[in-house]
């Protein structure tokens, strides 16, 4: 008998490209060992877990967040995106942002991810370092993209600092089995041209991701048109900006001719729905780029837009909404849906061989949703319940590089209590700056 350290037992398994069907799963050295039936008899687990009723699926891929935001939530809603910015978001990012904000701020944000069965998150924010420290020590899959501006930002006077940042953390990181670091441009009107090229050749020179908000809103394309006389696509690939691997956030004022140059590099979209719909930014249209063979992925945006992270909801608004703008009930189907937000993320984080499936050999980022409540029965197809009918809150356990994170919802590695007592403690600060107390 081979020792291995999980044995997850007779659950409703998602095995990519295969029909649903009730498995066992060996997890060995963070990965997939075996899917099967009688695997008992092969192997001794250090663990075993009972998947009766439970869907086993892979973890949801987040491929845009601002994990640090997490103490914003809810501080400013039902305002255009420049006004939310600059008067409420940017004001409280200067008085507040600090190694140890961020270091709090963003653990509090991955246990949320977590609850909402998402295994890797591709962020963009500040102090990559402290975020890095809460995705390990609570044990979640990141990349890190550290946020370029022309002006000053929380941890650094310039642009050059933050490239010289982005070596050394990638440096640090090197041997991390959870952590990456990405290039991360904020925006094409914070971030001059000179600073767009050398972000993409050091993105280029590490080998690391590109990770830029794009074609946000109507303005965002007018202003750029204005001062460039191209589209925003055309303008950042006018200097070949994807040549390299990009996550491109938002993305919803594309015309044709940007969606052929997406389409034809590297490059795909992180779909952010709730968050494109609260600061009626617009909607994406979905069919259209699936045609063009964009890959696309599932974005949340951070909590200070969403303001939630839950997946499962992003895709049920998703597909609900690209059904009635294209008049068509047939697109879209839930299967696709999960697909998105699981290998659909993989792909655009580059990281297609290692997660985003459930399949032998790959890292085990598993999440198992329970089904025996009355929510989830009768249960005929799981891919349709996990896009209409379930929430968050089914998912009980969460399994990250083939360690048990979350079991029967409850954080394993941090103190739910602690988190949320210091949550308390910085609303408090918050709440004393902006003269609401
Ligand atoms: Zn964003």
């Amino acid at each position: 008998m081979q020792k291995i350290n999980i044995l997850l037992k007779n659950g409703l398994v998602l095995e990519y490209e295969k029909k649903p069907a009730i498995n066992s799963m060996a997890i060995s050295n963070g990965n997939i060992l075996e899917i099967g039936k009688d695997l008992d008899q092969k192997y001794i687990a250090g663990q075993i877990i009972d998947a009766t009723d439970k869907i086993v699926m892979p973890g949801f891929v987040n491929t845009h967040s601002h994990v640090a935001m997490s103490y914003f939530k809810g501080l400013a809603d039902d305002l255009p995106l420049q006004e939310w910015l600059s008067e409420h978001i940017w004001p409280v990012e200067a008085k507040f942002l600090s190694a140890e904000f961020v270091e709090d701020a963003a653990l509090h944000g991955c246990a949320e991810m977590i609850k909402n069965g998402i295994t890797t998150f591709s962020d963009m924010y500040f102090f990559g370092d402290q975020t890095a420290r809460s995705a390990e020590k609570i044990g979640i899959r990141a990349v890190l993209g550290e946020g370029i501006l022309d002006l000053p930002v929380a941890n650094y006077q310039n642009a050059d600092e933050i490239f010289t940042y982005i070596r050394k953390m990638h440096d640090k990181y090197k041997e991390s089995e959870l952590i990456d670091f990405a290039v991360a441009p904020h925006a094409i009107y914070t971030c001059g041209k000179e600073n767009l090229i050398k972000a993409k050749y050091l993105a280029q020179e590490l080998g690391i991701l590109l990770h830029i908000h794009l074609s946000e809103t109507k303005q965002e394309v007018n202003d750029c048109i204005k001062k460039t006389g191209m589209r925003p696509v055309e303008y950042l690939n006018s200097f070949g900006f994807f040549e390299s691997n990009v996550v491109v956030a938002h993305a919803i004022w594309l015309n044709e001719t940007e969606q052929k140059i997406l389409a034809t590099n590297k490059s795909s979209i992180a779909i952010n729905t709730s968050s494109n719909l609260k600061l009626a930014s617009g909607f994406d249209t979905f069919k259209s780029y699936l045609e063009h063979g964009i890959n696309l992925s599932i974005g949340t945006d951070g909590v200070a837009s969403n303001n939630n992270l839950s997946i499962l909801q992003e895709i049920s608004l998703a597909a609900k909404l690209q059904k009635a703008l294209n008049d068509d009930p047939t697109i879209l189907p839930a299967k696709e849906m999960i697909q998105i937000a699981t290998i659909g993320g993989a792909k655009a984080l580059n990281k297609f061989n290692q997660i985003g499936s459930i399949e032998v050999g790959k890292k085990a980022d598993i999440i198992l949703i329970d089904t025996n409540n009355i929510e989830a029965q009768p249960l005929y197809d799981p891919y349709s319940h996990l896009v209409y009918s379930l929430t968050s809150e089914q998912i009980k356990d969460v399994i990250i590089n083939g360690k048990i994170v979350m079991k029967d919802r409850k954080l394993i590695t941090v103190d739910e209590n602690e988190l949320i007592k210091k949550s308390k403690y910085y609303q408090k600060k918050i709440m004393k700056f902006n003269g609401i107390q």
